[in-house]
C-alpha cells in the first residue's frame, strides 16, 4: 500500500481560498494537508502595528473558512524552516505548497525552504499569484528591468493571462492527528492595551475574503463608472475602491480584481474609459513589485544615486526637525489637508492616494525630512502597508525613485486642498475643530479674518496650530538643498 501523501500549505501574503493555485493543487493531490501560517519576523521586515491587527483579523476569518471545509489552520512563530522540518518528522510531510512571492525577503525565504527541502528529500511546489505577472518575466528590449511606467505597462498588459479564475474548493483534505498547539491568540499580533485605536480600524475595514469580494462587487456595480473623475477626490468616500488592504495581504488575488473588472467592461463597453484608468492603477502595483524585485536596495537606498548625499534635516540630531516630524505624524501642521490626511491614517489605517502624495511631499520638501521617516510611519500605521508599493511611492514623491516627478515640483497643500476638496468636506471629516469654517478659508485658517475665526469658534494657536512653516521660505530651502545636490 502506498503511504498517504501529507502536505503543508504555507500561507504568507495570500490569506484566501479563491484563486489560490497552491491550495487548489494541494487539495487535489494530498490525502492529508496542514494549512500553516508562520509569523516569521526573522524572514521579513516586521509588520507594522496596523498590519498586525489586520493580519490577526484576517487569519481568524481564514481559519473559520478552512474549518468550514473540513480543515483548519496551524500557527507557528519564527523559523519557518525549523517548523517545516518538525512537521516533516512528526507528521510525515513530504510536500510543501506555496505561492511564489518575488519580494526580496520573501524570495530569500523561498530559497532557504527549497535548500532545506532538497536536503530533506521533500518536494516543494511553487505557484504564481501574488502579482498578475512575475516581475522576472518582464524586461526591456535590452533585457533590463523597466524604470518607466508607461512602457512597462504596455509590455505587461500584453502578457496578462486570460486563464479562468480558480474557485474555492468546497472540501479540503483532513488534517493529520498531531499538530502544533500554537493558536492565533499566541501570536503577538494585537497591540498592548488594544481598544480605542484598533476600534477605529475595525470600523473602517471588514476582514476576510468574503468581505473583499463584496467590496470588489460593490465597486464594480456602483462606483467604477465615474472612477476616472472621482479618484482624485478625497471628499468622495467612494471615489476609489478601497481594495488595497485586501490586496496587501492577499484576501483577494489581483487576478480576481483584474478579471472581474475586465468582464464588467466586456459586458458594458461604456465602462471602458473608467475601467482602463482603474486597471492602470493595478498596473502601478505591478510596477512597484517589479521595481522592488529588481532593485532590492530600494527600502534603504535611493534609486537615483545622486540623492544619497541629499542634505535632509536629521530628526536624530536636530530637535526642531524631530518636533516637525511629530507635528506631521499627529496631524498638527497647520495645513488642513495635510492634517486631515494624517488623522485619517491614524483613525482608519488608510489614507486617500491624492492625500498620500500631498502629505508625503510636505514631509520631504516643506519639512526636508528624509522620506524613510515617512515610509516608516506609513509602514506602522497603514492597514494596506506593502513593502513594494510603500517604498516605490515614497521614492517617487521624493523625486529619487523610478519615473519620479522632478524634485523641484513641489505640491502646494493649499492649492491641492482647494482643487481636490473644494468644499472642505474631507478636512471637516477629520479635523473637527475646523468644522464651522466656511469653504473659503477651510484650507487657509491662518488667513481668515478674526471675526470669521471667532464665528467658527477657533482660536488659532489654541484650537488649531498656525502653519508649521512659511511656505515661501520652505520652498526656497528645498530648492537650495536640491541645487546643492546638483552642484556637488
Ligand atoms: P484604487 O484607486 O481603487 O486603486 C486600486 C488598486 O490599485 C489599489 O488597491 C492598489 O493596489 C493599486 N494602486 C493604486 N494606486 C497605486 C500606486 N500609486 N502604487 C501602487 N499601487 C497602487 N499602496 C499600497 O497598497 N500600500 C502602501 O503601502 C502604499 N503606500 C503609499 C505611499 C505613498 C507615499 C503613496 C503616494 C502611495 C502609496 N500607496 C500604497 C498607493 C496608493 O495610495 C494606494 O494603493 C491607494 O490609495 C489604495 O486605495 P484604493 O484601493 O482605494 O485605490
Amino acid at each position: 500500500m502506498t503511504p498517504p501523501i501529507v502536505g503543508v500549505l504555507l500561507f504568507r501574503r495570500d490569506l484566501r481560498l479563491g484563486d489560490h493555485a497552491a491550495l487548489t493543487a494541494a487539495s487535489q493531490e494530498c490525502d492529508k494537508l496542514i494549512p500553516l501560517y508562520v509569523l516569521d519576523e526573522t524572514a521579513a521586515r516586521p509588520a507594522g502595528a496596523a498590519t498586525k491587527w489586520w493580519l490577526h483579523e484576517n487569519l481568524r476569518q481564514l481559519e473559520t473558512a478552512l474549518r468550514q471545509r473540513g480543515s483548519g489552520l496551524a500557527y507557528a512563530e519564527n523559523d519557518t524552516c525549523g517548523m517545516l522540518s518538525h512537521l516533516a518528522q512528526s507528521a510525515d510531510v513530504t510536500r510543501i505548497y506555496l505561492q511564489h512571492d518575488a519580494e526580496p525577503q520573501a524570495l530569500a525565504l523561498e530559497t532557504r525552504i527549497h535548500d532545506w527541502a532538497m536536503s530533506a528529500g521533500i518536494d516543494v511546489r511553487r505557484f504564481a499569484g501574488q502579482t498578475l505577472l512575475s516581475p522576472t518575466n518582464i524586461a526591456t528590449q535590452q533585457g533590463k528591468p523597466y524604470q518607466v511606467f508607461t512602457p512597462f505597462w504596455r509590455t505587461a498588459q500584453s502578457q496578462i493571462s486570460a486563464e479562468r479564475l480558480l474557485s474555492i474548493p468546497s472540501t479540503l483534505p483532513p488534517l493529520p492527528d498531531l499538530l502544533p498547539t500554537t493558536t492565533l491568540v499566541d501570536l503577538p499580533l494585537l497591540p498592548y492595551g488594544e481598544g480605542q485605536w484598533t476600534n477605529g480600524l475595525a470600523r473602517s475595514f471588514i476582514p476576510g475574503e468574503a468581505a473583499a469580494l463584496k467590496v470588489l462587487d460593490r465597486f464594480i456595480h456602483e462606483d467604477l463608472r465615474g472612477y476616472a473623475a472621482h479618484r482624485d477626490r478625497p471628499d468622495m468616500p467612494r471615489g476609489t475602491s478601497r481594495l488595497s488592504p485586501y490586496l496587501a495581504i492577499g484576501c483577494i488575488s489581483p487576478r480576481t480584481v483584474w478579471r472581474r473588472v475586465s468582464d464588467a467592461i466586456d459586458h458594458d463597453p461604456s465602462l471602458s474609459p473608467d475601467g482602463a484608468v482603474f486597471l492602470k492603477e493595478i498596473g502601478w502595483r505591478e510596477f512597484s513589485h517589479h521595481l522592488l524585485h529588481h532593485f532590492p536596495f530600494l527600502p534603504t537606498t535611493p534609486l537615483r544615486q545622486n540623492f544619497s548625499s541629499f542634505p535632509w534635516r536629521s530628526t536624530a540630531r536636530m530637535p526642531d526637525a524631530a518636533r516637525d516630524l511629530r507635528a506631521w505624524q499627529q496631524g498638527l501642521t497647520g495645513f488642513p489637508i495635510v492634517d486631515a490626511g494624517m488623522r485619517e491614517l491614524w483613525k482608519t489605517g488608510w489614507m486617500h492616494n491624492r492625500v498620500r502624495m500631498i502629505v508625503a511631499s510636505f514631509l520631504v520638501k516643506e519639512l526636508l525630512i528624509h522620506w524613510q521617516e515617512g515610509e516608516a510611519w506609513f509602514w506602522d500605521t497603514l492597514v494596506d502597508a506593502d513593502p513594494a508599493s510603500n517604498v516605490a511611492n515614497w521614492q517617487w514623491v521624493a523625486g529619487c525613485g523610478a519615473d519620479a516627478a522632478p524634485y523641484f515640483r513641489i505640491f502646494n497643500p493649499v492649492l491641492q486642498g482647494r482643487k481636490f476638496d473644494p468644499e472642505g468636506d474631507y478636512v471637516r471629516a477629520f479635523v473637527p475643530e475646523l468644522r464651522q469654517l466656511p469653504a473659503k478659508y477651510i484650507h487657509t485658517p491662518h488667513e481668515a479674518p478674526p471675526h470669521i475665526l471667532q464665528e467658527a469658534g477657533i482660536k488659532l494657536g489654541t484650537d488649531y496650530p498656525p502653519p508649521l512653516v512659511d511656505r515661501t521660505r520652505a520652498r526656497a530651502r528645498a530648492l537650495n538643498a536640491f541645487k546643492s545636490l546638483n552642484d556637488g
